[in-house]
């Protein structure tokens, strides 16, 4: 992986202003910092106007793995493009195969509600997230996270049609296999934008979805540099997303004055 911010790279960087790019960024621990109580996750004033800013020159994309409805509750930004539940939200791909994923789904919230929760409660601070095509059991509260890891790990060996398991950043993810993820999210957005190139950043294990597709022309960024990330470049924490913002509309800034 090489850093974002060295020489090279930046004139990379700045050429993409020059170019039809999309810019997409996930949301939770990339536009916001990880926090303990997920649900009142916000962007920053700061990070807001550059992102506004940002979106004046070229389409912006919030692509998260959040609930489509909690994700436009708690986002205080209108991006150009959003994807929530790895879907483009107002695409309209409701089909058969999704009622299938949506119905494994919600079979195995049931399950694991009363597998993690025997007496209505969970002393490990665990909690349970059904994502639609998708669930996601957090840790991140726990005081004892190991042991909280190991008894979700217990639970989930028991659940039906074997599920892709995708441990997080404090969270794991039980995703029904071929269910859709930010990866094919992303190429429906780069189609119906209409652009040439992208720009990709995120910090987790699901990211690498996007990561990983065979495309030329997306940047593809890290937020923290992992020695098996299929990213080809990284900033080293959530604190340079500034910096990049900055970077980006100041190079903007500097284009449209040029001509
Ligand atoms: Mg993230």
């Amino acid at each position: 992986m090489k850093y974002l911010f060295e020489k090279q790279t930046k004139m990379i960087l700045e050429s993409l202003t020059f170019t039809k790019t999309l810019f997409a960024f996930d949301f939770d621990g990339t536009l916001t910092p990880l926090i303990n109580e997920y649900e009142n996750a916000k962007i920053s004033d700061q990070i807001l106007e550059l992102l506004a800013l940002l979106r004046s020159f070229a389409p912006v994309a919030i692509v998260s793995g959040r609930n489509a409805k909690e994700l436009k509750t708690i986002l205080n930004f209108k991006p150009t493009f959003l994807v929530g539940n790895n879907r483009l939200v107002g695409l309209d791909k409701g089909n058969n195969i999704d009622f299938k994923y949506e119905k494994i789904c919600k079979t195995w919230y049931h399950d694991l509600k009363e597998k993690l929760f025997p007496n209505e409660k969970n002393d490990l601070g665990i909690s349970l997230e059904n994502k639609k095509y998708s669930i996601a059991i957090h840790y991140r509260k726990s005081r004892q996270k190991k042991i909280a890891k190991k008894y979700i790990q217990d639970v989930l060996t028991g659940l039906s049609s074997s599920p892709k398991i995708v441990w997080g950043k404090s969270v794991v993810n039980v995703i029904p296999m071929g269910a859709p993820h930010k990866g094919m999210a992303l190429l429906d957005v780069i189609e119906k934008s209409g652009c040439t190139n992208a720009f990709y950043i995120g910090d987790d294990v699901t990211d690498e979805d996007v990561f990983n597709l065979h495309h030329s022309n997306i940047i593809k960024v890290r937020v923290g540099l992992k020695k098996n990330s299929a990213a080809k470049y990284y900033i080293k924490n959530q604190k340079e997303i500034k910096n990049l913002l900055l970077f980006l509309t100041e190079s903007f800034c500097k284009n449209s004055k040029g001509h």
